[in-house]
This record gives structure tokens, C-alpha cells and sequence, in this order.
């Protein structure tokens, strides 16, 4: 089987800083992680690799930066990474990302293709059901668990608001899951010591040549028109409690106060 991992790398905070000019998101000078979601899909890949054998290849957009991502990606047991990285994809809204990512997943055979339900950051959730519709294949989203026997359907448990659905869906097709769907794994020790020499490919614009209108800010449809922070509105205010049961009374009594309870 031939499974393909998105990975975005993100900052690690929900603090992310904007560009007060260009409204663009700066990278620049914060610590980053692989995005939660799709280490939880990247350790799905590498049950079923652990279980009937599948090479696995991650794939991120970003800057030359996002190359660690990937490399610790690799670290897990991933074989093949790609980062598709060019000045002309950048400033992407989802949709112009999605684009760029369908031109380098077209010129790869993927049995299944796993991306997260979400990144922090954008937290769009859009870029995986995007990227199905683009390639035309069935999607299941907000997967928090998966069976496969080893023949044509994987059967999945969808998360919804008040439980879950149980589908079943036959490849080639895409899944987005959820951080909560697997306890990633560590490094591999072994995988470690090799793998700053291990080759990342970087795809740029000539090797995966999408419509240079679809594509960086001027395929991207959505402006953001202003960013800003939300402003305090009023001071907090700090209640000492001696312990758990009165910390809990003063919060109740509070809640009673605001909403007439
Ligand atoms: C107008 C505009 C301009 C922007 N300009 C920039 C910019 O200049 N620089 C910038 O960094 N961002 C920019 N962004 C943000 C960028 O569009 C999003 O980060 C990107 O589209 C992913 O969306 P998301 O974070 O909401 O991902 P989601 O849709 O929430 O992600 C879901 C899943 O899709 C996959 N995925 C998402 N993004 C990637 C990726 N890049 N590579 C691999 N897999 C991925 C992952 O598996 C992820 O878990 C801009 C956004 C807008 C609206």
C-alpha cells in the first residue's frame, strides 16, 4: 500500500503573530512542531506499515524551514519525504494550498491519502476535503478510528457532534484524523542517528508546474482585509478559596450572579 502523510509544520503556541502589513502569518523566529492532528495521522500510517507492509510518504508546503518536520517525520519510520516549497506558493490562502499539494500529489500513487482534521494555526479544517474534491476521491473526515483487514475497504469510525458514524470506504480515498485517534510515537533511536543524511526532495514550481493563476496570493480568492488582537475589555478579578469545595461555591455563585440562574 502506498500511503501519503500532509504534514504542516505549525508554531507551537496558539499564539500565532500576523503581519500588520501584508495580514500574513510570520513564521520567522517560532519554535515549531509537526501539527498535532497529522502526527496523529502519520502514526496511523505507520500501523498499517507495522501491520501489512506500506511505504509512506510525507508531504508538506511550506518554507525550507519545514524540512525539520519532515525529518522527524522520517524519524518515526516515514521513507520517503517531499517538501514542496517555492517564493511563488507563498502567501496561499487553503485553496491556493490545496492546489499546490493536488499538482505534487498527482505525480504520486497513493493508495490512501492521510491528512489531519485540522492545523492550529489556520485552523481551517479545510485543506483535506479540499484536496479530495480536487482529486475527485472519497473523503472521510474527523476519523478517530480505523480497521482494515487488508483487502479493498477500510471501515472508520466518524466523529460526530452527539457520536459517531461507522463507514466504509474503498481507496484510493483520503482520510482526515484526529489528534485524539493515536498516541504518535517516539523517535526511533535507530532512525535518528541517520537521519539528517537522508534525502528531503524539495518539489518546486517547474517540478510539479500548477496554473501559476491558482496558485501563491494571486490564486487566492480570500483577502484578509485587517487582523488585529482582541482588546481586553475589563480586568479580571482573582477569588482566594481555601480549597477545591470553595473554589468551587464561588465560581457557582458567580455563574448564578452573570446568568440569573
Ligand atoms: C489570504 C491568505 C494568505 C495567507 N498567506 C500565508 C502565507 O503567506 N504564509 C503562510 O504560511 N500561510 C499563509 N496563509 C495561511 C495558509 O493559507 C494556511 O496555513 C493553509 O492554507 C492551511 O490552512 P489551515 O492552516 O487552515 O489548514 P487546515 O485546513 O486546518 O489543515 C488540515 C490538514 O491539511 C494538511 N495541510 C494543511 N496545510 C498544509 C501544508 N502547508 N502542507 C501539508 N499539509 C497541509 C495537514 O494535514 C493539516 O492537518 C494565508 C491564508 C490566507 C487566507
Amino acid at each position: 500500500m502506498d500511503i501519503t502523510v500532509l504534514v504542516k509544520q505549525v508554531p507551537n503556541t496558539a499564539e500565532i503573530r500576523i503581519d500588520p502589513v501584508k495580514n500574513t502569518l510570520i513564521r520567522d523566529g517560532v519554535p515549531s512542531i509537526i501539527n498535532p492532528d497529522d502526527k496523529a495521522g502519520l502514526e496511523e500510517a505507520l500501523k498499517l506499515k507495522d501491520q501489512f507492509g506500506a511505504t509512506i510518504t510525507v508531504v508538506s508546503m511550506g518554507p525550507p524551514q519545514a524540512q525539520l518536520a519532515l525529518r522527524e517525520a522520517l524519524a518515526m519510520g516515514a521513507d520517503r519525504a517531499i517538501l514542496v516549497s517555492d517564493r511563488k506558493f507563498g502567501g496561499a490562502d487553503t485553496l491556493a494550498t490545496s492546489t499546490t499539494l493536488v499538482a505534487a500529489l498527482k505525480q504520486l500513487k497513493s493508495d490512501l491519502i492521510i491528512a489531519g482534521r485540522q492545523a492550529i494555526d489556520g485552523d481551517t479544517a479545510q485543506v483535506g476535503p479540499q484536496v479530495a474534491e480536487m482529486l475527485d476521491i472519497p473523503q472521510v473526515s474527523y476519523v478517530q478510528k480505523l480497521h482494515y483487514d487488508g483487502k479493498q475497504t477500510l471501515q472508520i469510525q466518524r466523529l460526530v457532534e452527539d457520536g459517531y458514524y461507522e463507514l466504509e470506504v474503498d481507496f484510493p480515498c483520503l482520510i482526515t484524523v484526529l489528534a485524539e485517534a493515536n498516541k504518535p510515537r517516539y523517535m526511533h533511536i535507530h532512525n535518528l542517528v541517520d537521519v539528517f543524511s537522508r534525502e528531503i526532495e524539495i518539489w518546486d514550481f517547474e517540478r510539479i508546474k500548477p496554473d501559476v493563476n491558482q496558485i501563491g496570493l494571486t490564486g487566492s480568492p480570500t483577502k484578509v482585509k485587517k487582523s488585529y488582537t482582541k482588546g481586553v475589555k475589563q480586568s479580571g478579578k482573582i477569588v482566594e478559596a481555601a480549597n477545591a469545595e470553595e473554589a468551587a461555591e464561588a465560581i457557582v455563585t458567580k455563574l448564578q450572579e452573570l446568568f440569573m440562574i
